[in-house]
Formats: structure tokens, sequence, C-alpha cells
């Protein structure tokens, strides 16, 4: 008999179109005065206008000052606005970056302090911000159903996360129809990311059996829509089925964290700039084969594969490959700009904390072989 405990308190309104929805939505939850959190790209193309227009008074301003991989001073000065305009709601619109912005800013906004004093651990996050509807843009991280927020303080160079349950947003909002725009390459990582949150879900230490569930259905549609989606980037279904993956695998990392190709993409993606989903999908083929040829998941791991259509686990780590070239993400050492000089200094910075969730024991020299199995030479 195996004991767990599951917790998913956000709701999830999936479907194509459902933005358009929105008004109802701040109307039922009785929410009259937020403020719309979003990537300059959505600005850009006028979703954003559309929606504050839309909502009826009930947004009354636009916040989309964020980079890529959200820092300390974009929460900051996200959470300045929140109280200045006196803000009783916000919304989320955009990828990973605006929604990882947005939760840590929705609670920095309700304190005096800044998000670097919890980022640091100084300070704790020990009660509910102000409520948050998310509405991601990109089929990847999942954050609107996650307790995660990942910040960089670039005055102390560090990367770090934060999570709490007073995370959490109020309400999901997943609507395909805005991944429709997305470019093939962030259609090609974000979608990997979603793999590796299936796959490091489903083999990590904490699973269990409502996380396996969702893992394999995640992992499930990622197989079988990826390349479609990043071939036709007009065709719904696909788009659909990669928002529903990505959210469904938000449901299994949610609980079970990530593990060691989570890990080693936080430096990739910090010295190398390579973007997140691209980072992890680098080593997840390598700690795929290595979880199903040793260690104590290897059977799960041959069953899983077989009930997904493949020969093997080996073969379903091909297929990764395979995906990943036709994509045209990073598969070689040589091809991230990584040179056999600086692995050590790369292997030593992968070990985050979540690299310890893998089933099989990573050690340093472990870690090094398999960078240089990715080599050309
Ligand atoms: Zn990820």
């Amino acid at each position: 008999m195996e004991n767990f405990y599951y917790k998913q308190p956000v709701p999830i309104d999936f479907g194509f179109g459902k933005l358009s929805r929105m008004p109802e939505i701040l109307a039922q939850m009785n929410l009259d005065r937020g403020l719309l959190i979003s990537a300059p790209s959505m600005v850009r193309a006028g979703i954003a206008q559309r929606v504050m227009e839309q909502s009826g008074g009930r947004i009354i301003g636009v916040f989309s000052d964020i980079q890529p991989n959200p820092t300390v001073l974009n929460t900051d000065a996200c959470a300045a606005m929140l109280r200045k305009d006196k803000c009783t709601f916000a919304i989320a619109l955009g990828g990973g970056s605006v929604m990882d912005c947005a939760k840590a800013a929705c609670f920095v906004a309700g304190t005096p302090y800044s998000a670097a004093d919890f980022l640091s651990g100084e300070r704790k996050i020990d009660h509910a911000g102000i409520p948050l509807i998310a509405v991601p843009t990109t089929s990847g991280t999942a954050s609107e159903v996650t307790t995660a927020s990942v910040l960089t303080d670039t005055e102390r160079g560090v990367k770090a996360l934060l999570a709490s349950d007073y995370l959490y947003p109020v309400y999901a909002l997943v609507d395909p129809e805005l991944t429709m725009t997305c470019p093939p390459r962030v259609t090609a990582a974000s979608g990997f990311d979603v793999l590796a949150h299936s796959l490091e879900a489903y083999y990590g230490k904490k699973h269990q059996p409502l996380t396996d569930l969702a893992a394999e259905r995640a992992a499930t549609l990622v197989f079988d829509y990826l390349l479609t989606a990043y071939r036709e980037p007009d065709n719904q279904e696909a788009r659909a089925k990669m928002s529903e993956a990505s959210v469904t695998a938000g449901l299994a990392f949610g609980i079970t964290q990530t593990a060691a190709a989570h890990a080693c993409s936080y430096p990739l993606t910090q010295d190398y700039g390579i973007p997140h989903g691209d980072a992890c999908a680098f080593t997840l083929p390598s700690f795929w084969r290595l979880n199903s040829s040793e260690g104590p998941e290897t059977e799960r791991l041959q069953a899983f594969s077989k009930r997904l259509g493949f020969k093997d686990s080996a073969a379903l780590a091909d297929r990764m490959d395979m995906m990943k070239r036709e994509m045209k993400l990073h598969t070689t050492l040589e091809e991230a700009g990584i040179n056999s000089a600086d692995l050590d200094d790369l292997v030593s910075k992968s070990f985050a904390p979540n690299m310890s969730n893998n089933p099989v024991e990573i050690t340093k020299e472990r870690l090094k072989s398999i960078y240089q199995n990715l080599s050309e030479k």
C-alpha cells in the first residue's frame, strides 16, 4: 500500500476562445480593480488592450516591463504599480516569465519589502497576496497551476526559486487560441519543457499514483502532437492538445518537482543563453536512457514506453533525439557553444536541489561523462 498526499487548488477553465469569457469571470468573482500584467509582445499584438477594453473598466492598467528570465527589479516595479493603483486583483497574460513575475509581484505588493528579501530566504512568504488570474500564452511552464516562481537577482547574480502555497493563482484560464501565434522555435522549446516536466515527474523520487496519471497523459500528448504544432502552427487541434499537455504536466510536476534535466538547465540558460525548454531538452534523453537502464525505475520506464507505443525505453529516447533534430534544438556541446575546458564549471553549477530527485544518483563524474557523450567528437 502506498500513502500519498495530493493537492491542486487552482480551478482550470480550458477551451479555445475562452479569453472572451474574462469579463464574466471577473464579475462572478467580484473583482473590480485590477492590473493586467503582460508581455511587450502581447501589447504590440493588441491583445492586452483588447482584454482591458472588454473588462468594462475592471482592469485599470497594463504592466509589461518584464524581460525573459524575469528579475527582482521587474517584480518590484510591478509590485509598486499594484500598490500605487490600489489593485485588488491582477491578471497574468503571457508565458512563464510573465507568470513568474506576476505571482511574486502579487505577494510582494502586500508587503513593504523587495522580492530579493524573499528570494534570499531572509523573509518567508507567510500569507496570501493579491488574487491572480493566470492566462498562459505558451504551452510550457504550467506556472498557472504551480506554486513556483523563478526569479533572477541580477545584483547578486543568482537565479532562484520562490515556492509557496500562497503563490497559487486563484484561477487558470487556459485558452489554446492564445498559443496560435507562438513562433516555431518557442513551440519547440516550450513543448520539450512539457515533456521534461512529464518524464521527470514520472520517474522523480516523489512520484505518486495521481502524478503518474497526469504525467503519462501529458507525455502521450506531446509525442502525438508537438511535431504537428511545430510543422503546422495554424493547426488548432495540435495547439489545443499541447495546451492540455502543458497544464496536465503541471498537475504532476507541481507536486513531484522536477529532476536532473531541469537541474542541468539552469547554468545552460544562465551561462550559455539557451532558452529554458531547449536547455531541459539538452540532457533529457540522456537521463531517460540512464534511468530506464539502471536503478529502481527501470521496469516502470520500460512499461511506460510500451504503453506509449514504443518498442522499448531506448526507442522513446531515440524519438526525442529525432524530434530535437527536426525542431533544431541543441543536440551537441558544439552546437550549444560549450567548450570541453568549461565542462567542470558547468558540471559543478548543475547541482540544484532537484538533482537529488533523480532516481539514479548523479555524481559529478557521471554528469561529466553524460555531457562528454553529447560531444560530436
Ligand atoms: Zn521547466
